[in-house]
């Protein structure tokens, strides 16, 4: 079956209104194409202007916290073969499971969320961004070969992830005490014997912090510290969402509220506040320190930044690793090849083996 034809078992063309996408010159599909930063038909070529000129604006915390606008335009789908669920926008004519690279995703009864204020575009191609990978994955001595061989561009697939950045103001009033080490020297017998003490020592004060665009990761499709590998994302200046970014790309549902984003959130500032603190004094032991913290304007965004999925399956288990869309960053999973990782050792005790018998 071909792609066109899934396409219309699925979807049901009048429902989505996906006329307003089709090219104005012959009625083909369009796509968000990354190197012209236009829509182009996928038949005739024909180059659409997406008029935006607006960049996402941040919006107050306590409307997030309260409700939010639901992205009613979209759909979630479910991949059949991997599990993830992804949004796509009304009448989209991309059907491949960006993790999995299989095209068995299916409709299914589920609310998108909240509509995203704000989208990051594709920058680098997936042409540009398979480049990039297959350097990164010769690199990887311990890959399998056929791993190796399958990073290409058609292997590669984009789709949007979703996350939360958040602004806020800080008041910490703190109180603690640290100690400072220092060595006292006697001479037992002409003997100097040197002893490490601590001086002990009270602090307390107020520290004043501002935050701008901390990025929380809203979905476990990519986990945390893998998306923290591919940052930065340019969450400054994102454009307002429209909906043709998203012609031939899905996004990710995000299972984190921002509510509980915003928690955090929030213990990352914490964090970040404390060694704020703890910088201004010259010390080596932290004995207690009370940090009582105020927020206040605090703004959020929810935006889509782009990412390219590359998938392998290796021995019935799948890998993924990831290209951010915008700057080119690989993060991710590789399998292992067990006998490379057998020669090497095997190497090694032979190299050992062969300088004690050198050495003897
Ligand atoms: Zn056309
Ligand atoms: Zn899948």
């Amino acid at each position: 079956m071909t792609k066109s034809k899934i396409y219309e078992k699925i979807y049901n063309e009048k429902d989505l209104k996906v006329d307003d996408f089709k090219c104005e010159n012959c009625g083909g599909e369009t796509i968000f194409d990354v190197k012209e930063q236009k829509l182009k038909c996928l038949y005739c070529g024909s180059l659409f202007e997406v008029k935006n000129d607006k960049f996402a604006q941040e919006r107050e915390l306590q409307e997030l916290l309260s409700k939010g606008e639901v992205w009613k335009e979209a759909e979630v789908f479910q991949c059949q073969s991997c599990g993830v669920k992804e949004i796509i926008q009304a009448g989209e004519v991309s059907l491949i499971c960006p993790f999995c690279g299989t095209n068995s995703i299916v409709k299914i009864d589920e609310i998108p969320g909240l509509k995203p204020q704000g989208i990051a575009p594709f920058k680098i191609t997936k042409k540009q961004a398979s480049l990039l990978a297959i350097k990164w994955a010769k690199k990887k001595l311990y890959a399998p070969n056929k791993f190796k061989k399958s990073v290409k561009a058609e292997n590669l697939h984009g789709f949007y992830n979703p996350v939360f950045t958040f602004d806020a103001n800080a008041i910490s009033n703190y109180h603690g005490q640290l100690g400072k080490n220092y060595v006292v020297t006697s001479y037992h017998n002409g003997k100097p014997i040197t002893v490490t003490k601590v001086r002990y020592f009270t602090i307390s004060g107020e520290n004043k912090a501002f935050f701008d665009d901390v990025l929380i990761q809203a979905s476990s499709d990519i986990k945390a510290d893998i998306l923290k590998k591919l940052e930065p994302f340019p969450t400054r200046q994102v454009l307002e969402y429209k909906p043709e970014y998203l012609r031939g790309y899905s996004a990710c549902t995000y299972d984190k509220e921002g509510g509980a984003c915003w928690t955090e959130c929030k213990q990352n500032m914490d964090r970040i506040i404390e060694s704020q603190i703890l910088n201004r004094y010259d010390y080596d032991v932290k004995v207690a320190l009370n940090i009582k913290t105020k927020f206040f304007g605090e703004k959020y965004k929810y935006i889509l930044v782009p990412v390219y999925a590359g998938n392998y399956k290796y021995k019935n288990k799948l890998y993924n690793f990831f290209v951010n869309g915008d700057n080119g960053k690989i993060a991710g999973k590789t399998p292992i090849a067990k006998w490379k990782v057998f020669v090497t050792i095997f190497v090694i005790l032979a190299v050992i083996v062969g300088l004690f018998f050198i050495c003897k």
